[in-house]
């Protein structure tokens, strides 16, 4: 019978149908950050237990650790508890963690790929939403809450129920500045936040076949986003490319051994999905926020919408996010007014991110109002960053400079929005207080267009815009 990636993986890693009617599923692969862990060890620890398989166990620090000195004691009580937390759990465990002074620290969805710990075929499972970055890979890869993390370190496996399938086809040419994140913002805003209840999303099709390793990490990272369970994309040369000689995926002739078990786990043709949508890449504009859910974007030269057309159902929450924002319906986006600009997380924090970014800022200054960091998704991505230049392209142009971490994604660190500050964010939520700030305003776009925005010190369209425009 022809099957999905999905099915395949699923049944592979089934261990045993529970009683509940759920499913026991092996995890071959389990990232631990220090925010939802420290819990789980205590449970662990509690009752005498061991982690089950401290050999498929890696972590990193990530959420709280600050990004302009990381020095230690860090100056935050609460992040230096956490880091020792974390870094005692780890050594009285037997698991490797990835620490400021490893080289490979950052962000735990940025340094899974980068390590080739990442790999096809794999169960992937973290405490943290966007764990479904992984599945860009073809993995099954899943967001699981501290309960979970002790389930899983105890004994390394979930129980769960498996979501449908809905396949996503990208056909077509996406058009110059049009990027992964204005492909992902516009399925969330078709599908809507919750549109994705009950499914894993297989992202499929010419244009999405055509991207790179960072661009699917990109689409798959929003994929909780649309309320998904999980979303990958199907293994190909581009993913073997990748993964080729990186530091944990298999080498030599068991590289080409696992190629070959990799390219078998794709979905067969004639599998039988549960829903089919079709994009077309032509359609897809740069796409920017306007509200406080990541389904509430227009293409940035459309008007916002207007809550007296919209769905009944809609309208409260569409008044309510206009309000919140400032906005009005009608409006257009281009010459929102920005206060920060942050390029940066676990959706666009990649060297091809940063190159893209840097390409636009190059020989120009950000706006004299605008506050404008640059955070690398990992020590490697910065260390790469640096070996090409990028910094000093950011540096001359009036960017901060910093070191890897989720720094401005979230409020858990000294990096926050103030008061009712707009921030143009290359990030993956614009909930009401996401960057540390209950008033603070989040505008979500790809990195390019907040490199523009930066400059212009406004919300601009990226296509045709030149820097010289604003800055003149
Ligand atoms: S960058 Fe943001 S979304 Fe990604 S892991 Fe960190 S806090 Fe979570």
């Amino acid at each position: 019978m022809p099957s999905t990636l999905f099915q395949k993986v699923w049944d592979l890693h089934a261990v045993r149908r529970l009683p509940n009617g759920q499913t026991q599923l092996y995890v071959g692969l389990h990232l631990v950050h220090e925010v939802t862990s420290p819990q789980a060890f205590d449970e662990l620890n509690t009752r005498g237990w061991r982690v089950r398989a401290p050999e498929r166990t890696f972590a990193t620090i990530d959420h709280i650790v600050p990004t302009r000195s990381q020095i230690r004691p860090f100056a935050d009580g609460m992040a230096e508890t956490m880091t020792s937390a974390l870094e005692r759990n780890c050594r009285e465990h037997g698991i490797t963690l990835f620490d400021l002074a490893s080289g490979a620290q950052g962000i735990v969805h940025v340094i899974g790929p980068e390590l080739g710990l990442t790999q096809p075929g794999m169960t992937i499972t973290c405490g943290d939403s966007h764990t479904s970055t992984h599945g860009a890979f073809g993995a099954l890869a899943f967001g699981i809450g501290t309960s979970q993390v002790r389930d899983v370190l105890a004994s390394q496996s979930l129980a769960m129920s498996p979501p449908k399938v809905r396949r996503i086809d990208v056909n077509g040419q996406l058009a110059p500045h049009v990027y992964a994140k204005d492909v992902v913002l516009t399925i969330i805003g078709r599908l809507g936040v919750k549109g994705g209840a009950g499914f894993a999303y297989e992202y499929a099709g010419s244009a999405i076949d055509r991207m790179s390793m960072d661009e699917r990490m990109t689409i798959c990272n929003m994929s909780i986003e649309g309320g998904a369970r999980a979303g990958y994309v199907n293994p190909d040369e581009t993913t073997f490319a990748y993964l080729r000689g990186r530091r944990f995926a298999p080498q030599g002739d068991a590289f080409e051994r696992a190629c070959q078990w990799w390219r078998g786990l794709a979905s067969d043709k004639g599998a039988a999905w549960d829903d089919v949508v079709v994009l077309r890449a032509e359609d897809i504009a740069p796409t920017v926020t306007w509200g406080i859910n990541p389904g509430q974007s227009v293409p940035v030269d459309s008007p916002l919408p207007d809550p007296a057309a919209a769905r009944e159902s809609d309208r409260a929450g569409m008044k309510e996010a206009l309000e919140f924002m400032g906005l009005r319906a009608g409006a257009l986006m281009t010459g929102t007014r920005i206060d920060v600009a942050f390029i940066g997380s676990c959706t666009n924090a990649r060297l091809s991110d940063l190159r893209e970014a840097a390409r636009i800022v190059a020989g120009h200054r950000v706006a004299p109002h605008v506050r404008a960091m640059v955070v690398p998704g990992s020590q490697a991505v910065r260390a790469a960053a640096e070996r090409e230049g990028l910094h000093e392209v950011f540096r001359d142009a009036g960017f901060d400079w910093r070191d890897a971490g989720c720094s401005m994604c979230l409020g858990m660190n000294p990096d926050k929005l103030q008061g009712r500050e707009v921030c143009a964010s290359s990030s993956n939520r614009n909930f009401k207080g996401r960057q540390g700030s209950p008033t603070g305003r989040t505008l979500l776009m790809s990195p390019a267009m907040v490199a523009a925005a930066a400059v212009a010190g406004e919300v601009v369209d990226v296509r045709g815009w030149t820097a010289g425009d604003a800055n003149d």
